[in-house]
This record gives C-alpha cells, sequence and structure tokens, in this order.
C-alpha cells in the first residue's frame, strides 16, 4: 500500500532524478488507484495551463518549468484517469488588490520584460509571460474555490507556477510574486461569505507572505510546518499574529514520526478549535527527503498522511470544501512521487 520509494537523497538541484524514475509500466504496479467516483459523484478537479511553463527563471535555477512537467508526466498514468483536469481561465487582476496594495502590484508589472530575464530580487526573477503566468494561477486558484463551494468539485488541486507563499503585501520574493493562496482565501471570503479560513502550508519554508498578509487578521488561520533555521528566517513559535498564526519550526533531520506527532499536536487542534469553512492548502512538497533545499526527510507517504487528515478535517468543519495549491518542490522526483501521493488522496474522497 505504499507508492515506490525513492533513493537516497539528492545532493544536487539537477535533473538526474529521472535516471530513478519508474517506467509506465512500474506505475501500474501502484495500489493506490483511487476508486472510480459512482456516477454523479464529484471528482477531485486538476487546474493546470501552459502558460506555467513560460515563466522563465536562468539556468540552474531550482523553480523551473520543468517541475510542472514532472508532475504533468506522473499524472498522466490511468490511476490518474478519473481526474477532472481543467484548464485553468484567466484570472482577474482586480483580485490581486486582495492581498496586495495597487502601487507594488504596479511595480511589478512594469518589472515584467519584454524579453530576456530579469530579477526582481536575488532569487526571483521575471520573464515576458511570468505577469500572465502568476495571474493565470490566480485565476485557477480562485476558480477552485468557486468550484468547491458551488459544489462542482469535491476537492481542487491547483499545479500552477510561479509559488506565491513567500510574496508579502509589498514585497515579492523567494521564487513569488503574488501571494496566490492568501488572495484565494480573500476570494472566498468576498464571494462566497466565508467567515473562516485556514491555510495549512507544509511548504519546508515558511510563508513569510501569507503571515505578513494575515498578521492581524483572525478571520484567517495560517499554520505552518517549516524547517528551521531556514530561508526565509521568520516563522517561530512566538510569531502568533492576533492569535491566528501558527508556527510549529522544524529542527533539520526531523522525519516522518516527528513531522506526525507537531501535526498532530498543533496543526490539527487549531484548526478543530478554528472550524473553518474552507481549507486552503500552501502544497509545498520540499520537504522530502530528496530535496535540494531543505533537509527535512518527509516521504511521499507523510504527504498522502497529511492530506488525508486535512481532508478529515475538511469534512468535520467545512462541508469537505479543500483546495490545495502547489508552492514549493524541487527535487523533480520527489515532487513528482508526492503530488502522486496528494492527489491520489484527494481523489479517494
Ligand atoms: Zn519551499
Amino acid at each position: 500500500m505504499t507508492l515506490p520509494r525513492s533513493s537516497a537523497p539528492a545532493n544536487g538541484a539537477d535533473d538526474m532524478g529521472w535516471r530513478n524514475f519508474p517506467s509506465h509500466s512500474a506505475f501500474q504496479t501502484w495500489s493506490l488507484r483511487p476508486r472510480v467516483p459512482r456516477l454523479g459523484a464529484m471528482a477531485t478537479r486538476l487546474y493546470t495551463h501552459p502558460i506555467f511553463l513560460e515563466h522563465l527563471t536562468p539556468p540552474g535555477h531550482p523553480e523551473r518549468p520543468d517541475r510542472l512537467r514532472a508532475i504533468e508526466r506522473v499524472l498522466d498514468d490511468e490511476a490518474f484517469s478519473a481526474l477532472d483536469r481543467v484548464k485553468a481561465p484567466e484570472g482577474d487582476e482586480k483580485t490581486i488588490l486582495y492581498a496586495h496594495p495597487e502601487n507594488f502590484v504596479e511595480r511589478v508589472r512594469a518589472a515584467i520584460p519584454q524579453s530576456g530575464i530579469v530579477s526582481i530580487d536575488a532569487d526571483t526573477s521575471a520573464s515576458p509571460k511570468s505577469w500572465q503566468a502568476a495571474v493565470t494561477a490566480i485565476g485557477a486558484a480562485n476558480a477552485a474555490v468557486d468550484d468547491v463551494f458551488e459544489g462542482r468539485a469535491s476537492n481542487v488541486f491547483v499545479a500552477a507556477r510561479p509559488p506565491g507563499h513567500h510574496a508579502e503585501k509589498a514585497t515579492a520574493m523567494g521564487f513569488c510574486l503574488f501571494n496566490t493562496a492568501a488572495i484565494a482565501a480573500r476570494h472566498a471570503q468576498k464571494k462566497h461569505q466565508a467567515e473562516r479560513v485556514a491555510i495549512v502550508d507544509w511548504d519546508v519554508h515558511h510563508g513569510n507572505g501569507t503571515q505578513d498578509i494575515f498578521w492581524d487578521d483572525p478571520s484567517v488561520l495560517y499554520c505552518s510546518t517549516h524547517q528551521m533555521p531556514l530561508y526565509p528566517g521568520t516563522g517561530a513559535k512566538s510569531e502568533t499574529g492576533a492569535g491566528n498564526i501558527v508556527n510549529v519550526p522544524l529542527a533539520p533531520r526531523t522525519g516522518s514520526d516527528m513531522f506526525r506527532d507537531a501535526f498532530r499536536s498543533r496543526v490539527l487542534p487549531s484548526i478543530d478549535a478554528f472550524a473553518p469553512d474552507l481549507i486552503i492548502i500552501s502544497a509545498g512538497f520540499d520537504a522530502h527527503h530528496r530535496d535540494p533545499l531543505a533537509e527535512i526527510n518527509l516521504t511521499e507517504d507523510d504527504f498522502d498522511w497529511a492530506t488525508g487528515q486535512l481532508m478529515e478535517r475538511a469534512g468535520r468543519h467545512s462541508s469537505n470544501r479543500l483546495v490545495s495549491l502547489l508552492e514549493g518542490g524541487y527535487d523533480l522526483q520527489g515532487l513528482a512521487f508526492s503530488v502522486a501521493a496528494h492527489v491520489g488522496r484527494l481523489m479517494k474522497g
């Protein structure tokens, strides 16, 4: 009942993980194959879009288009044939203002180059199609929120880039231009009258941007598990905002048991106390043991488990409303296997 285990942790952000990537036939042996939904039952929806491959980063940059190609390849398997695959809709630029001030939005727009790649900060860059990619990522996330509130999907995974959780109110950073998860949370509040939205961020880096945006807003619970110390340096347990921020820092070399204990003892009780109308997952997969950017040792099974725990909470509090947004994950094999476990669990309903 387990996914193929990846081997030793990778030492670099290279694409050579593919050498160990199982062939198509290997996937046939997976026992996580989801049940085929009953006739009329809602399916798990997947949003993606070719524009997400056109946000370009400099050669050797870990946040690269091949990440989405790896996800696309793994989800092409027959095991995922019941996924309701939908091309992400065009985003509404006005919704960026739900989380960011207009002068910042215009600064980002003005920084988009006509050609080539420009640096926004030391590790964040933009290419000619980056604006359209970022706005489409927001469009997909908002559409996912609409889907779960309007009954078109049982839950949704958005495979988009650039990621978003490091983008603060007025700062693009950490590979992120706009904070997609924060905008989607506000969208749920504005369009669907959600009173309380929980964002659970298991990316290995602290989502300083999401914390910044909701720091004094008790209508949004932000729970993050992340390695500490690590970029961006925020995320101490003592950072609690208006009582709505729950940071669960993890020491380097934390493995499955300690992660699950932390999730059980800090994240899940916070969700129960908050009773959200919607759960959004900032789903980064860079806490996988193969990831080159961090030193947490999770496996695909841990993402399967954590997904199941949040689905159970969504069932208890949120009428099953759960939207998952891709954040980080930089080892292509670790990313692909983890997304397969995550989406496979979502499809089990
Ligand atoms: Zn990350």
